[in-house]
């Protein structure tokens, strides 16, 4: 990172607010002053240097702590402000060169606001006191890797890992053993299951969406509801789940971090079973900058879906609101995230990937794929990883009805690439890309399904329902693949 740094930022350093004494504001300007050019420091009062390689990723729009979104363009630069590159991109590679990689696999907390804009010196020098300044500073000279560390993590991880987050890098196997939705088990029992999405209307009339879900229901395994994709509003994630359940659908409620904060995620996770949702996927959420005008927010984000997951994870499994308080009956809940498979070479994006399966994930469904020869290499590098046997994957197909459909996804969705043949196909048909559209989603699904490692199929509609049963039962994923509750025929 240049010693330049500093320039127009998305983030803009926080500046104390508070009526601090002199020294304190006066240590929070000469900190700024220093680490801003040599880390583009944001003066978050939550500093996570050491894992982060030294960059600060306080700069990212969103505010992202554990790594990348999946909207990144293939030249790695941010989709928000195209002039700058991907932050987390920056980092990825500068850990690698460092061999400071798996440094980033740790749970990183969200900002504890309070500390925003203060400066974390005085803290780092308090810490060293305890320790003992001598011991401090020995150790760090010394040869023995085992202490210096030891002393290092004394003082840093307790800035980085307050008491109320106590994140790592350590896979944490889901603490029960019955599985708590329709989709779990199927999962578990091994079959390749069928996961489809129904659009959210855009009014308050749910006849359509009935329709919808009863067209689907017989098909599929689990129906997600999306929460209000490319930032334009629609009916909420948990009123259509809650559709879907009167319905005896099972559905998947997808929650957004681009709307969420951390107080709402975790009221929403205890009244979720009240209404039968068991099943939740994590999401970042598209920025407002592909939403429709006037623009909302575009800068920084309370929380990240691998601080969602981890937060849920654990009210699930050790019962702990994260401010500590116990819950007598904690929520039973089934936890997905999603994947941008292609957004970052292999290794970098299985390195968040695993990151996300630490944090929680127990499934994954990936972003729309229209190469199907890419996953290799992604799969491939999750096995190296040793994750494949701790999450449950499902690939995003989706069929594309019309050329216009198919420009937009490949021009304006962050993380959709669809080939020149595949796009040539549908302007070529004119009238009938429905059906070549159809055909394509075959030739996608049949690619798919043989390869190991994968679980099943997230089918995205797109607004396309009717299609679904014909899909499933043409690409034969309904006779070799049927799930228990399947009528399909
Ligand atoms: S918003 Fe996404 S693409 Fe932009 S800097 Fe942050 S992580 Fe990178």
């Amino acid at each position: 990172m240049s010693a330049i740094k500093p320039s127009r930022r998305w983030q803009p350093a926080f500046y104390p607010f508070g009526n601090e004494r002199t020294f304190k504001r006066l240590t929070a300007r000469t900190e700024l002053l220093i680490k801003g050019p040599l880390f583009g420091c944001r003066m978050c009062g939550n500093c996570l240097l050491q894992e982060t390689a030294f960059i600060c990723p306080m700069e990212c729009p969103k505010g992202m702590r554990n790594g990348p979104c999946g909207g990144t363009t293939p030249q790695q630069r941010c989709y928000i402000d195209e002039t700058r590159y991907c932050i987390w991109d920056r980092i990825y590679r500068r850990a690698e060169k460092l061999g400071r990689e798996e440094m980033l696999l740790e749970v990183l907390p969200p900002l504890d606001w309070n500390k925003a804009g203060t400066e974390t010196w005085g803290e780092v020098a308090s810490l060293i006191r305890k320790t003992g300044t001598r011991t401090f500073f020995s150790a760090l000279l010394s040869k023995d890797r085992e202490k210096k560390e030891r002393v290092w993590d004394g003082v840093f991880k307790t800035i980085r890992q307050p008491a109320w987050w106590q994140g790592d890098s350590e896979y944490h196997a889901p603490a029960y053993n019955e599985p708590v939705s329709e989709l779990e088990r199927e999962l578990r029992s091994g079959r390749f299951v069928i996961a489809t999405e129904v659009t959210p209307p855009l009014g308050a009339d749910t006849e359509k969406l009935v329709k919808d879900i009863e067209l689907v229901k017989p098909y599929v395994t689990a129906i997600n509801f999306t929460d209000s994709s490319s930032s334009r509003p629609r009916m909420s994630s948990i009123a259509c789940s809650k559709v879907a359940i009167e319905h005896k659908a099972e559905p998947v409620f997808q929650i957004s971090a681009r709307d969420t904060t951390r107080t709402g995620l975790q009221a929403d996770a205890v009244g979720l079973n009240a209404i039968g949702i068991h099943n939740v996927l994590c999401l970042t959420g598209d920025s407002a900058k592909v939403g429709p005008s006037p623009t909302s927010n575009m800068n920084m984000l309370d929380i990240d879906s691998v601080q969602m997951l981890w937060i849920l994870r654990r009210m699930r499994d050790e019962g702990i609101y994260l401010d500590g308080r116990k819950m007598k009956r904690p929520p039973r809940l089934f936890l997905g995230a999603a994947t941008s498979s292609f957004a970052s070479d292999p290794d970098m994006q299985a390195l968040r990937d695993h990151k996300k399966v630490n944090a929680g994930a127990q499934f994954m469904q990936t972003n729309l794929i229209f190469e199907p020869e890419k996953l290799d290499a992604w799969l491939e590098a999750l096995d190296r990883r040793n994750i494949l046997d701790k999450v449950y994957i499902l690939i995003g197909i989706a069929p594309l009805k019309s050329y216009k459909v198919a420009e937009y996804l490949h021009n304006k969705v962050p993380g959709v690439t669809i080939p020149a043949k595949i796009l040539q196909r549908l302007k070529q048909a004119g009238e009938e890309a429905p059906v070549e559209g159809f055909q394509i989603a075959l030739e996608l699904i049949d690619r798919i399904k043989g390869k190991q490692g994968i679980n099943g199929i997230h089918i995205m509609s797109l607004g396309w329902e009717s299609i679904i049963p014909q899909i499933v039962t043409e690409s034969g994923l309904c006779l070799n693949h049927s799930t228990s509750r399947s009528d399909c025929r």
